[in-house]
């Protein structure tokens, strides 16, 4: 109950702070301090998303990686305004976003702010033909006569890879692969500056989502997107990132420059989760050395004092059990510095 009090409070406070608040940085999105806590009753309360600073810069891809459970979906809703934030903020360029999304204020950011989803079976409304789904944010966001969105529907299936000539199709008489390009296609017809892509290749074929990733890339650099790219495959985020995020049981432990924090990681998550990535080359992967991370992810219900991931570490030590280590400063404009939350480098 406590807990939930001092949350309400936490919430008045920033509701007085963010009228007068006024932020002076170049970042196209930065995140401070950002709480999703989902009560489950009076004793127990999730702590999905927990105390989270970042930013990104424009035409930037933050890649977020982290194990299933770790709160990155919940991160990437909490900050579209798909889930109300509990408390912290959320700054567009400049200006804050709601704590708690009204219609109006869907209307006016799914303009400049969209999402690919993971899934993209159950992300595509089987009643709808293809062009009914890709062209729906026009009908509603935009002034736009009715032909001018069918020619764009169509323009935009093609840009995708597939043939204008499907646009009365149903979801469902296309594959997996082909799914997600209109999940794209619905995503950036409205020319979005900033998409969050919520694991886009996590159902998808190897082979499919090489043509998925080389897509985003280049739909990224003709439209000069910036992207918050979710993903488990470390591979994968290597490739398309130019900064790395990773999360462990809704904090993030630490981030920096793809190449650093993949070839020099220094928290021991980060260190045990690429040293789980396999190999593309059989034999590599045969005679490769590796330490695996023991036991499940922790609970998230009331997480206490201490270092997350102390359970797990094999580096813990007395003051990993007592202290809660802490990023430093990582909404800096600074897209060179790598930040790691362990107290190894306090
Ligand atoms: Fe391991 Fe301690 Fe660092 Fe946590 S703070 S990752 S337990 S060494």
């Amino acid at each position: 109950m406590n807990d939930m009090n001092d949350m309400n409070d936490m919430n008045d406070m920033n509701d007085m702070n963010d009228m007068n608040d006024q932020n002076t940085s170049q970042a196209l999105i930065e995140v401070q301090n950002l709480r999703k806590y989902f009560y489950l009753n009076r004793r127990e309360t999730v702590h999905a998303v927990d105390d989270i600073s970042f930013d990104i810069q424009p035409n930037e891809i933050l890649g977020l990686v982290g194990e299933s459970g770790s709160g990155k979906s919940t991160l990437g809703k909490t900050i579209l305004g798909l889930h109300p934030k509990t408390s912290g903020r959320v700054y567009y360029k400049n200006e804050t976003l709601p704590k708690q999304y009204k219609p109006a204020d869907f209307r006016r950011f799914a303009r400049t702010m969209q999402m690919i989803f993971q899934d993209p079976y159950s992300s595509l409304n089987p009643r709808m033909t293809i062009g009914e789904i890709i062209g729906e944010g026009l009908k509603l966001h935009t002034t736009m006569a009715s032909k001018n969105i069918q020619e764009k529907t169509a323009e935009w299936l093609e840009k995708v890879g597939l043939s204008s000539g499907q646009m009365s199709r149903y979801a469902h008489e296309f594959s997996g692969g082909q799914r997600q390009r209109i999940g794209i296609a619905r995503a950036l017809i409205v020319q979005p500056e900033f998409v969050i892509c919520d694991e886009p290749l996590s159902a998808l074929d190897v082979s499919v989502q090489a043509q998925v990733v080389n897509l985003l890339e280049s739909l990224k650099s003709s439209m000069g997107l910036t992207l918050l790219f979710i993903a488990h495959d470390l591979s994968i985020v290597r490739y398309i990132s130019d900064r790395m995020a990773v999360m462990y049981l809704g904090s993030l432990v630490e981030i920096g420059p793809t190449d650093q924090v993949f070839f020099e990681p220094k928290h021991p998550y980060t260190r045990l989760l690429i040293d789980s990535n396999p190999e593309p080359d059989p034999r590599q992967e045969r005679y490769k050395k590796r330490e695996t991370i023991h036991g499940e992810i922790a609970s998230p219900i009331n997480i206490g004092r201490g270092c997350r991931f102390v359970s797990r570490c094999p580096k813990a030590m007395k003051e990993c059990y007592e202290q809660t280590p802490t990023l430093e400063p990582s909404h800096s404009v600074d897209t060179t510095k790598h930040a790691v939350a362990c107290h190894l480098y306090d």
